[in-house]
C-alpha cells in the first residue's frame, strides 16, 4: 500500500466521537439508573469467549450461523467475539457462584457486541447494547419486571412512544407438538416458500414465522398459533404476565408469529418497536425467557429471562428527537500562558483543579490568538499568566460572561469558581 493512503476503521464499525456522547451518556445513565431502581447489579463478562459457548446456543441463528467473528488466537484456541450477552452473563453467573448467593441473581451489562452483517443505518458491527438479565427464578413476576424495566427506560430517555410486541413460545413439553402442526401446516406450501424457508421447514419450523421475505408472508396468517398449544404451566404463566402488564399499563400486542429460532428459549418474548415504525429491522430493544440456556452450556438447569437494547439505535433516536442530553464545554477553566511559562501554567491548572475541570493552552501562540479559542471552547473562565504575574504567584481571573477581570493569588483562584 503505498504510504499516502490514511489508514481508516473497518467497515461496519465507527467511532463514537466527544460531540455524540452527550446523547450516549444521557442513554447509559438513563439504563443505569433504572436497573438500579429495580435492583439490579452491574456486571462486566469478556468480549472474548470460547466460540463453542456462542455456536452450542445460536447454531441455527444468523447471528452465530452467518455473522459470527471467529477466530483461532495464536494458542490455538478457537475464539469469538460475542455477538450477543446472555450466554456470557449465564457462564458468569455459575462460574463467578452467583448461582450460590440470593436468587434470582438480577444483573445487567454494557458492552459491545460483533456481528458480521451487511452494515446499514442502524445497523453496524460493533454495536453496543445495555442487558439486563434475570437468572435463577422461573416467576413469571421477572418477565413482566424485564419488560417494564425496559420499557422504563426507554420512557425515561425521551422515547415513551413505543409499540411493544409479546408472545410465548411454550416449553419443551408443548412446543413439540406444536411445531409437528406448524409442519403439517407449511409441507403443502413448501413449493411457494424462499429457499430458506424451505429449509426452515424441517430443521426449525418456528422461524418460518419471523420470516421478512414478501413471498412467504400470505401463509402466516392461516398457520397455528403457538398461544393455542400451550400446555396447561405456560398458558399459566402467560396468563400471569400478560395480568402484570395490564396492572403496570403497560400496553402490548400479542404477535402470535414473533419467535425466537432457538430451543433453549422459552415462553416469553417481546420486542419494543419506535411507535408508527413499521419494519421488523428497527427494534429498540428485544428478550426473553431462556430457561433451557443453563443446561445447554452444560451447566445445572436454571431458568432466566431478560432482554438487550441497542444503544446505538437508541441514541439515533433520542438525538433525532432533540433528546441529545446536556452538551457541556471539556474544561470549566482555561490557563493561558503568556510566554514561556509551562511549568507555571500547569501549576496553576493543578491548583485550579480542586474546584473546577482545567486545561491548559500550550501553543505557542499570541494571547489574542488564545483568546479566540478559549472563545471557541466555551471556557466560563479564562486565567491569564504573564511573565511578571507568575514571578509574584498572581494572575488575572476573567470571566468569560461578564468580561470581568480581577488579579488574585494562585491559591485565591478555586473559590472564586462559583
Ligand atoms: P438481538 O440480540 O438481535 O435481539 O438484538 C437486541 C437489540 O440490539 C436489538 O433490538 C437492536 O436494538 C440491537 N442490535 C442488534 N443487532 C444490531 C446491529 N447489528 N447494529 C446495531 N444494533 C443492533
Amino acid at each position: 500500500m503505498p504510504r499516502s493512503e490514511p489508514i481508516k476503521a473497518v467497515r461496519g464499525v465507527r467511532d463514537i466521537l466527544p460531540a455524540d456522547l452527550p446523547v450516549w451518556r444521557a442513554a447509559k445513565s438513563g439504563a443505569e439508573d433504572m436497573a438500579r431502581k429495580f435492583g439490579y447489579e452491574e456486571i462486566i463478562t469478556p468480549i472474548l469467549e470460547k466460540a463453542e459457548l456462542i455456536e452450542r446456543v445460536g447454531e441455527d441463528t444468523d447471528a452465530v450461523a452467518k455473522e459470527l467473528y471467529r477466530f483461532d488466537d495464536r494458542g490455538g484456541r478457537n475464539l469469538a467475539l460475542r455477538p450477543e450477552a446472555t450466554a456470557g452473563v449465564v457462564r458468569a453467573y455459575f462460574e463467578g457462584l452467583l448461582n450460590q448467593g440470593p436468587q434470582p441473581s438480577r444483573l445487567y451489562l454494557f458492552g459491545p457486541m460483533f456481528r458480521y452483517d451487511r452494515p446499514q443505518k442502524g445497523r453496524y458491527r460493533q454495536f453496543f447494547q445495555f442487558n439486563a438479565e434475570a437468572i435463577g427464578s422461573g416467576a413469571a413476576g421477572l418477565d413482566a419486571e424485564v419488560v417494564e424495566l425496559a420499557h422504563s427506560w426507554l420512557a425515561a430517555v425521551g422515547l415513551g412512544d413505543l409499540r411493544l410486541e409479546l408472545n410465548s413460545i411454550g416449553d419443551a413439553k408443548c412446543r413439540p407438538a406444536y411445531l409437528e402442526r406448524l409442519k403439517a401446516y407449511y409441507r403443502p406450501l413448501k413449493s411457494q416458500l424462499h429457499g430458506d424457508c424451505q429449509l426452515r421447514l424441517e430443521k426449525n419450523p418456528l422461524r418460518l414465522l419471523d420470516c421478512k421475505v414478501p413471498q412467504c408472508q400470505p401463509f402466516k396468517a392461516g398457520a397455528p398459533r403457538v398461544t393455542d398449544f400451550l400446555c396447561d404451566e405456560c398458558s399459566a404463566h402467560w396468563a400471569a404476565v400478560r395480568r402484570l402488564l395490564d396492572a403496570a399499563s403497560i400496553e402490548y400486542q400479542h404477535n402470535p408469529y414473533l419467535v425466537r429460532g432457538l430451543d433453549y428459549y422459552t415462553r416469553t418474548v417481546f420486542e419494543f418497536y419506535p411507535g408508527g415504525a413499521t419494519g421488523q429491522q428497527d427494534a429498540l430493544a428485544s428478550g426473553g425467557r431462556y430457561d433451557g440456556l443453563a443446561e445447554e452450556l452444560g451447566w445445572p438447569a436454571t431458568p432466566g429471562v431478560g432482554f438487550a437494547g441497542g444503544l446505538d439505535r437508541v441514541t439515533e433516536l433520542m438525538a433525532a428527537k432533540g433528546e441529545d442530553g446536556a452538551a457541556s464545554p471539556p474544561a470549566d477553566v482555561l490557563v493561558l500562558p503568556d510566554g514561556d511559562l509551562a511549568v507555571e501554567a500547569a501549576e496553576v491548572a493543578r491548583i485550579c483543579r480542586a474546584a473546577r475541570a482545567v486545561a491548559v493552552d500550550y501553543e505557542p501562540k499570541s494571547l489574542r490568538a488564545k483568546m479566540r479559542s478559549a472563545n471557541k471552547l466555551g471556557a466560563r473562565w479564562v486565567v491569564l499568566l504573564s511573565v511578571e504575574d507568575a514571578a509574584r504567584r498572581v494572575a488575572q481571573l476573567r470571566d468569560m460572561t461578564s468580561g470581568d477581570q480581577t488579579e488574585l493569588a494562585w491559591d485565591e483562584l478555586p473559590i472564586h469558581f462559583v
